[in-house]
């Protein structure tokens, strides 16, 4: 397998996958033994039901493109929303100025600040602050969630070297305002809430325009900034690969949520009545609302009853970050109420909602120790429960289970939209190079479920079209590429 490693200009950390030859994949499978399977009738009906044979793949690769087609055709119509972004010009690289980045997205908020230098020197100058988001602000009011964010600006600003970061005299200090939930966008710089995802559920926000939201919020503070951009993470990720790198066509993220955005042809989207029809635009998928043809089981059907958007987001619910755990929670707590799989009784931590989180079903995977050592610490850990070996492998094969249908499931969607761009632009078949800038700490930390999801894209595309594809892991450029926006779409 090729793996490439290049860093460009200052911050991206961008590693590339190609797809030239097979791999052989001995790492997915380290911490599974053979013959590790004594009979578990639970265990072994839960890999079924989440089997995705290469066939079953195929099926839900086709179904994602039906529905990406019925989203472009009607507004409303097809599971996947396909919003209009409003980007019709992607970053050239002749982009020049101070502009910022606002991330508010899941687990934290993050903001940046980069000096664009025009195509010599691209980024001169970039500093971010990650800031996690109080639990309570996430269901709270969004005075309190925005108020939060706009006081964490300020501070940010209030810190910035005069040497490195210059503003252009008379300008307003201009954001590109990354915000990754389903937003039904009106212009480059406002969209309106159409639901609530990943957890959050701030209240009266449903139907308002987002970026009015931050600028009151910034007026109340007295901060003197405007959003020249409203992108999502998948659009962010897209534009800021795309800076250094025209071949880049598809923004996908895979983190606590996930999302995909792509690059269309103007013609190809019949709900598009605006009168000039042609060139491209990039379209957001919100791909995680998909749900016609899914592996679901009885587990993640409770799991999605008890969620904050029951009914929605399916395929989210089973290929990202913030479910993933929990999965893996709800078959181990039937394994204990039915077999004997910690001893006698299940251990009471286990009946807690999101206990076990994706971070520990990948470190119970790395484990590499005969007798599993690295698992029986995580499930003391975690779930104070002492656990025999044999105990350790079920638990293994459990969340290999759960991490191979989300990896596969997550490349038979990038599929769909590899499939989609060919069906139109004939670029694979015509040998050119295409590159999936992907982003998101469940793709950059997991091995396994790359591997899976690598494998995926091989067995649906094929060696031919996917020796054209890269995957490139283009670590947290949606700031810049949100920055980049706000230069392009900036007022001045
Ligand atoms: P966000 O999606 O909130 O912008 P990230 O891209 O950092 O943030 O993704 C965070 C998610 O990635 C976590 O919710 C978790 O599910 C997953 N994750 C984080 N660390 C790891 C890890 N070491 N192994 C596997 N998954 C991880
Ligand atoms: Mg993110």
């Amino acid at each position: 397998m090729p793996l490439t490693f290049a860093s460009p200009t200052i911050t991206p950390t961008i590693r590339s996958f190609t797809f030239s030859s097979r791999r052989t994949n001995n790492i997915v499978m380290s911490a599974i033994q053979p013959n590790s399977a004594s009979l578990c009738p639970i265990l072994t009906k839960f890999q079924n039901d989440c089997a995705t044979p290469t066939p079953y793949l195929r099926k839900v690769a086709d179904a994602i493109v039906d529905e990406m087609q019925a989203g472009l055709a009607v507004e409303g119509e097809g599971e996947l929303d396909m919003i209009l972004t409003y980007v019709d010009a992607l970053p050239s690289g002749n982009e020049e100025g101070l502009f910022y980045a606002l991330d508010l997205g899941g687990t934290n908020f993050r903001v940046r600040s980069v000096q664009l230098g025009g195509k010599e020197e691209r980024v001169i100058a970039t500093e971010s602050e990650q800031i996690s988001i109080p639990k309570e602000l996430m269901i709270g009011t969004s005075e309190e969630l925005f108020g939060f964010i706009a006081t964490k600006l300020a501070s940010f600003v209030a810190k910035e070297k005069p040497g490195r970061f210059q503003l252009e005299q008379g300008r307003k200090r201009e954001i590109g305002f990354t915000f990754s939930f389903p937003v039904k966008q009106t212009s480059i710089d406002s969209g309106t809430l159409m639901k609530w995802t990943k957890g959050f559920h701030v209240s009266g926000m449903e139907g308002k325009n987002v970026v009015a939201c931050l600028n009151e919020a910034m007026e109340v503070h007295g901060l003197n900034m405007r959003v020249s951009a409203l992108v999502n993470d998948g659009v962010g990720t897209l534009a800021g690969a795309r800076y250094w790198d025209e071949d880049v066509m598809v923004g996908v993220i895979l983190g606590t949520g996930t999302n995909a955005c792509y690059v269309e042809q103007k013609h190809k989207i019949p709900k598009l009545q605006s009168k000039s029809s042609s060139g491209t635009t990039v379209i957001n998928t919100e791909w995680g609302g998909y749900s016609k043809i899914l592996p679901r089981t009885v587990f993640d059907q409770e799991m999605d009853e008890k969620s904050l958007n029951p009914g929605e987001h399916l395929y989210e619910k089973m290929i990202s970050g913030m479910y993933l755990g929990e999965i893996v929670r709800r078959v181990l707590l039937q394994m204990c109420k039915t077999s004997d799989l910690f001893g006698q009784f299940a251990p009471a931590k286990l009946s807690k909602p999101f206990v076990l989180r994706t971070e520990h079903l990948c470190k119970m995977q790395e484990d590499n120790t005969d007798d599993l050592q690295n698992v029986g610490s995580v499930l003391y850990e975690f779930l104070e429960v002492e656990t025999n070996l044999n105990a350790r492998r079920r638990v293994v094969e459990v969340c290999d289970t759960v991490v191979k249908r989300g990896g596969r499931l997550a490349g038979a969607g990038i599929v769909a939209v590899l499939e989609k761009i060919e069906k139109d632009t004939k670029r694979m078949s015509s040998g050119k190079r295409t590159v999936v800038a992907m982003d998101g700490a469940l793709y950059e930390k997991y091995p396994q479920y790359r591997s899976y999801m690598q494998d995926a894209l091989v067995e649906l595309l094929g060696h031919k079209f996917a020796s054209d594809v890269v995957i490139k892991h283009t670590k947290d450029v949606s700031g810049i590429g949100a920055a980049v926006l706000a230069a392009t779409n900036s007022i001045y």
